[in-house]
């Protein structure tokens, strides 16, 4: 069973024409459910777009909680509330601090921002930050980065594996969220069919939170990547630069993400 990521938003929090804040949508072929990969401002808005429907969202996956990639789980959850449109049952999956932005963030909003009808999965990464759990018979596998207190990077292997141990899944992707330059990134990001990397400054302005496509290229040439997909572009970076230099020091098809844009795994050759 094959996969395609869409992008809702491919840049950051300052804004630029056509590069919204983080979200994703993760589809199986075969079928309208929608998993999201953070969700951040816009990223609601950008699913019309796409061609997608917000009714089919049936999972969130939070890599963190900055607000570029959390604030529309609120919009989604006050959508919600339209009592024209028959909602999917939505499940959220996250690290540590879910459960704080779910019970806090109403005694600002109010009750616009409660949805009782929503399942909760805080995941706690385990002594050696790794967390795990399944959904929709993918398994996603949660590295803490260090980008911020409870940042973490997912792997994400598709139905058809992972459930005997040695058997091998339809796909494999790999999604960094924010992230500095972490081994452990290119740990969570091995052999993965497509690496879904965020690129955020040129390397005169890297910054140790974020990465530089040079920064992204090794990670990816590192985890030995099929294929690379830079995304979270802050303004000053342009794409097109950010994959010449990350082309430098990775051999395999570099891909940008732009706000639309879909994404599909590295074919496997032919046997
Ligand atoms: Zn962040
Ligand atoms: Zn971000």
């Amino acid at each position: 069973m094959g996969v395609r990521i869409h992008v809702l938003g491919a840049g950051s929090i300052l804004p630029r024409a056509g590069y919204g804040c983080a979200g994703y949508a993760l589809v199986l072929d075969g079928s309208d459910d929608i998993t999201l990969l953070d969700c951040g401002p816009g990223s609601i808005r950008n699913l019309a777009a796409a061609g997608l429907r917000v009714e089919n969202v049936k999972r969130i996956v939070f890599s963190h909680y900055h607000l570029d990639h959390c604030l529309d789980l609120f919009a989604l959850i006050f959508a919600r509330r339209n009592p024209t449109v028959k909602f999917a049952h939505l499940s959220v999956y996250g690290p540590v601090g879910l459960r704080r932005l779910i019970e806090d963030t109403p005694k600002g909003l109010g009750h616009y921002a409660v949805d009782s009808d929503i399942e909760w999965n805080e995941i706690e990464m385990d002594a050696r930050g790794f967390g795990r759990f399944r959904a929709a018979g993918m398994r996603f596998t949660g590295a803490a980065n260090g980008h911020c207190g409870e940042a973490v990077s997912w792997r994400i292997e598709g139905p058809g594996g992972g459930a005997e141990k040695g058997s091998t899944p339809d796909w494999c992707l790999a999604y960094s969220g924010d992230t500095g330059d972490n081994p452990v990134v290119a740990r969570i990001a091995k052999k993965a069919d497509l690496f879904l990397c965020e690129c955020s400054f040129a390397e005169e302005e890297a910054q140790p939170n974020h990465l530089t496509p040079l920064q992204a290229g090794r990670l990816a040439a590192t985890a030995g990547a099929r294929k690379l997909v830079l995304t979270h572009f802050y303004p000053s970076l342009r794409p097109e630069d950010a994959a010449a230099r990350a082309a430098d020091v990775f051999d395999g098809p570099i891909e940008t993400a732009r706000d639309g844009s879909t994404h599909l795994p590295d074919e496997l050759p032919a046997e």
